[in-house]
């Protein structure tokens, strides 16, 4: 199994995503250079194979390329880092980033236009910005671009859209996250924002379809309760996830060591319905938070024959 390290560098960013699950951190201060290299320090310690990068959004960091650079030095070899790609737009900036040592980069799409994508971003030029990043990385040869899509309820309609702009720009790697309400924007504005999961989940469907469509299997979707994905669960990104990665989170207001259990044991949930269901014990169920305010209904247990 793989160790995965994703260092949160501070909630300071140039979106403002309506949905966002730092919505209500932004206030807490980013983490220094010092304070940073000293985590890398550690991960490389504790041998980690990936080391992930994670926001607010990093690449508006001053010191930004110097931490790549500093943690491809010290012989991390995988640097991923997660992106809403506007600084990638400036090509000077995209090179620089490539040859300091970025291994793979993680696109947010939240739209297949500026309508759709700008209006969850609230940030006017924010999509084609990104799009210009993703062209000018494609520009230089880098080849690791991955991307994921939030799910909520302004984009689940036009996520076929969404599939077929990845297809057309050859992402092979996506995930299709249903939105987190635990804390933040989400959390806040719940009824706004967070779709039926009996709704999204045949859009998400639908996109998934239109990638095995194109020959790509590794586009996923992740927080989904697995009865209403019969046929996708092979797509399921925490069943993928648990075989191939244990993964912790470093953020200076808190620490998590294991992200899978503590998600399972903290924020998911199965409920009644679920107890002679043969998927169970696979199945991460829904947000407690989602339970809280739609219930459990749409879920459809599986039952043995
Ligand atoms: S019924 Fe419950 S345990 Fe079964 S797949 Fe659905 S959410 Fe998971």
């Amino acid at each position: 199994m793989l160790k995965k390290v994703v260092i949160f560098l501070g909630y300071s960013c140039n979106n403002y995503c309506i949905f966002c699950i730092e919505h209500d951190k932004r206030h807490i201060k980013d983490k220094t250079f010092s304070e940073i290299v000293k985590e890398i320090y550690l991960a490389k310690k504790q041998n980690v194979d990936v080391l992930e990068f994670i926001g607010g959004e990093i690449t508006i960091r001053d010191d930004f390329i110097d931490l790549i650079k500093f943690t491809k030095k010290i012989g991390i070899k995988d640097i991923v880092c997660v992106t809403n790609g506007r600084m990638f737009t400036n090509l000077d900036f995209a090179i620089s980033a490539v040859k300091a040592g970025l291994t793979t980069i993680i696109f947010s799409v939240h739209g297949h236009c500026s309508q759709v994508h700008d209006q969850l971003t609230n940030v006017n030029g924010s999509f084609s910005q990104l799009i210009n990043g993703i062209y000018n990385l494609k520009k230089i040869g880098f080849k690791n671009i991955n991307a994921n899509t939030t799910v909520v309820k302004q984009n689940m309609i036009f996520l076929p859209e969404i599939a077929k702009l990845y297809v057309k720009l050859k992402i092979k790697n996506v995930e299709y996250i249903f939105v987190d309400p635990t804390y933040g924007g989400a959390h806040n504005n719940f009824h706004e924002i967070v779709p039926k999961i009996s709704e999204a989940s045949k859009w998400m469907k639908e996109a998934l379809f239109i990638g095995r469509k194109n020959n790509y299997y590794q586009w996923y979707v992740r927080y989904v309760p697995l009865c209403l994905f019969k046929g996708y669960t092979s797509q399921v990104s925490e069943l993928q996830e648990i075989r191939l990665f244990h993964t912790q989170h470093w953020a200076s207001d808190f620490n998590n060591f294991d992200v899978s259990s503590s998600r399972k044991l903290f924020a998911r949930k199965k409920t009644n319905k679920c107890k002679n269901c043969i998927l169970y014990d696979k199945c991460e169920g829904l947000w407690k938070f989602y339970i809280e305010k739609y219930g459990d209904s749409e879920l459809i247990p599986v039952l043995k024959k």
